[in-house]
């Protein structure tokens, strides 16, 4: 890019040896920033562009080293229970300085998205390059999602390739504009595309999102011949009737020799912590909801396999790489209906 400055996001993680994240080891870049509101997400701490705090209480002292450099009044001490103090928290008054980050010696607080330049994240990203020749891997570009950054994206996924690594595009495809995606489609070996129902009015209300944007987006997908797996999060209640399995199948059944396979992802509780930490446990909706059973899915995933989809995994992929020509040596999956 000439002239331009480079809007670079917050980088949640960067994940190194991955075997979740597409075919053989890979390094994920997560990208801090969603336009959508998943309520049952897992990484809560990838929705918001900003940078935020993690509170860790089991780690915290209560020294009050985070209260003394405050700015706010985010952080106070206040009379606790017995004869000391204890902390307290009012994120309302924050303005995410970190200083109490900076300050706290005992990890109680832990700052979400760091700041990187695109020459730091290239240089960790390409420093496993030997592995990824090795295993028939790469980088995957995730987030959050990347297209919330499509400038941003497109100039990593550029210099990626330079260096001639396999990327995969983890998104939602959320944008209402083809031509957010359509300079991607040289660059990205890959596009693993989330499909969270296809329910359109449910897609609206709950997501807060209209799903014939990210219909339309993967159908330009498939018209381009990109390479394309497919997601889905089964979330308790909401897409996991057998209604909502048989539109699934209904839907994917016309593209079932243009996919490289579709991954069933069962809800798991793992991010209830997560929304704790990062005070947001009031937006949390899915406390005490239990994760369905792997056979619950299964419906889903022979369904999916009679309609011709030749990888139909209930976990993902771990690993192997995968595709249409290899489809006879499709080993390695957790769960292979
Ligand atoms: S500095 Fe760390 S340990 Fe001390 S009160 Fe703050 S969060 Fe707790
Ligand atoms: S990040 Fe928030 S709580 Fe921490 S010192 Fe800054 S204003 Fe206070």
């Amino acid at each position: 890019m000439t002239g331009v400055t480079l809007k670079v996001p917050l980088i949640t993680e960067i994940q190194r040896f991955s075997l979740q994240d597409g075919p053989g080891f890979r390094t994920t870049v997560f990208l801090k920033g969603c336009p959508l509101k998943c309520p049952w997400c897992h990484n809560p701490e990838t929705q918001r562009p900003a940078q935020e705090y993690y509170y860790n209480q089991a780690r915290c002292v209560s020294c009050g080293r985070c209260t003394a450099v405050c700015p706010t009044g985010g952080s106070t001490m206040v009379p606790g229970p017995g004869k000391g103090m204890m902390l307290q928290l009012d994120r309302s008054k924050c303005i995410n300085c970190m200083r109490c980050v900076a300050v706290c010696l005992t990890e109680g607080r832990e700052s979400v998205g760091q700041t990187m330049s695109l020459e730091d994240i290239l240089q960790e990203v390409l420093s496993d390059e030997p592995f990824y020749r090795n295993s028939g891997g790469g980088v995957t570009i995730s987030g959050g999602d990347p297209l919330f950054y499509p400038e941003f994206t497109l100039e990593l996924a550029k210099r990626i390739k330079l260096r001639k690594v396999h990327i995969a595009l983890e998104t939602s495809c959320f944008p209402k504009n083809w031509k957010t995606i359509e300079p991607l489609l040289e660059l990205v070996d890959l596009f693993i595309v989330d499909l969270k129902s296809m329910n359109p009015q449910k897609h609206e209300d709950v997501i807060g999102w209209p799903l014939k944007p990210i219909l339309d987006n993967f159908e330009h997908l498939i018209a381009s011949q990109a390479k394309l797996r497919v997601h889905i999060p089964v979330v308790p209640g909401f897409n996991d009737s057998p209604e909502d399995f048989e539109n699934y199948i209904t839907y994917l059944k016309q593209y079932a020799d243009r996919l490289e396979g579709v991954d069933i992802l069962n809800y798991h509780v793992y991010g209830e912590g997560k929304y704790i930490s990062l005070g947001r446990e009031k937006e949390y909706q899915y406390k005490g909801v239990e994760e369905n059973p792997p056979e619950k899915v299964l419906p889903l995933a022979r369904g999916l396999k009679l309609a011709g989809i030749g990888s139909v995994t209930i976990g993902g992929l771990v690993g192997i790489t995968t595709s249409r020509e290899e489809r006879g040596r499709d080993v390695g999956m957790r769960c292979v209906a």
